[in-house]
């Protein structure tokens, strides 16, 4: 009896883009970029990777409960303490807060710019 497991099922494939997934493409209301919802790392992508702009469409996340439909600006980052980084939402029609995981094609140039922006707009001498 072996009870190996076999490490090829283990490795996620890397998704083509074929016609079989029914790839839901949106555009950016903020930016114009057109994206997947298909996102490694998450699987309830609902922000731009390439501006990280959100829309108001859950009440928790992936339910799409929300009919607020606004515009969900990034105000920050926070990290997790196993290192996984969080994406501070602000609606800017009801001003709900939410926090989302990053996918793993985010831009990492918008991702760095907010977490530095409260050291380039301190409040304070640093
Ligand atoms: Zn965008
Ligand atoms: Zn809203």
């Amino acid at each position: 009896m072996s009870h190996f497991t076999d490490p090829s099922q283990r490795r996620r494939s890397k998704q083509h883009t074929c016609h079989s997934s029914p790839a839901a493409w949106l555009k950016c209301r903020h930016c114009g970029g057109e994206f997947s919802l298909n996102a490694p790392g998450t699987r309830h992508r609902n922000h731009c990777p390439w501006c990280l702009w959100s829309i108001h469409l859950d009440d928790k996340p992936g339910d799409r409960n929300s009919d607020c439909h606004g515009g969900m600006e990034p105000i920050a980052v926070s990290a997790c303490p196993d290192g996984e980084w969080l994406i501070v939402h602000q609606c800017k029609t009801c001003f709900v807060v939410h926090i989302n995981r990053i996918a793993g094609d985010d831009s990492e140039r918008e991702l760095l710019g907010l977490a530095v922006r409260p050291l380039k707009l301190s409040p304070f001498p640093i």
